[in-house]
């Protein structure tokens, strides 16, 4: 663990992070040229979960400023310190969200792209009214009905997004999925697609390091990248 305020020189590693995020970078903006209808905009989400602060730290310095992280808890213990030193980064939060974590969350995040039931929606709601603010929001969409994963199904969709906007008033612009893993990514690309335009949401995030430019296809408004950014996520051992 790095000592607090220690003045180090920046290693190899942040400096191979500061070149992934520029290769990847330039794959967005070629994969939007060559994109039939890519979105107006794409903006890379940088997906940090299990990269310590020194490694954000580089990400941020080579002129980043979105980014993702799936647990509330890890943010907590990370990003306070980072947003105070950078004002101007957008957080986002890409994984479940627990009802007791709300308000950790809303006081935290700039962006929740998962929610995915309505028992959440009525807790970010009630935290709203108590706060006077709230995050941006996306609805987690479960497009290939996982059992396993969270996610409103493709066929309540709509409604939800109605239910979410009209009758709790929160700021809901967009929609986000996860596709199966042994699926053909571009089908659920192009079903959140289909889904955001009937729900009349802006935004769609989909696509993550392996299938990013295919989601710049079908019309992605924001990629969720973290390994090709930040080198792989160490794995826990198993042995
Ligand atoms: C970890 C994660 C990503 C990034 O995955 P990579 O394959 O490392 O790019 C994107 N979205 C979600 C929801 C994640 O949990």
């Amino acid at each position: 663990m790095a000592v607090a305020g220690a003045k180090v020189e920046k290693s190899t590693d942040a400096r191979d992070a500061a070149a992934r995020l520029a290769e990847v970078m330039a794959r967005i903006e070629a994969a939007r040229k060559s994109a039939e209808k890519p979105a107006k905009k794409t903006t890379l989400v940088a997906v940090s979960k299990t990269f310590p602060a020194d490694a954000i730290r580089s990400v941020i310095e080579a002129g980043h400023r979105v980014f993702g992280e799936n647990r509330v808890q890890e943010a907590k213990e990370k990003w306070p310190d980072l947003k105070k030193d950078y004002p101007d980064i957008s957080l986002h939060l890409i994984g479940p969200l627990q009802s007791n974590k709300t308000r950790d969350a809303m006081a935290l995040f700039d962006v929740i792209e998962s929610v995915d039931r309505e028992k959440i929606a009525k807790a970010i709601a009630a935290e709203r009214d108590r706060t006077g603010t709230c995050p941006r929001l996306l609805v987690q969409v479960n497009t290939g009905e996982e059992p396993q994963k969270t996610g409103i199904p493709p066929s309540e969709t709509v409604k939800f997004v109605s239910y979410c906007r009209d009758t709790l008033h929160l700021p809901v612009d967009g929609l986000m999925c996860i596709p199966p893993v042994d699926e053909e990514p571009g089908l659920h690309f192009a079903l959140l697609d289909k889904l955001a335009n009937e729900a009349g949401v802006a935004e769609r995030s989909m696509g993550m390091s392996a299938d990013y430019e295919t989601a710049i296809r079908f019309g992605a408004t924001l990629v969720r990248v973290g390994s090709a950014i930040f080198g792989p996520r160490v794995a826990k051992k198993t042995s």
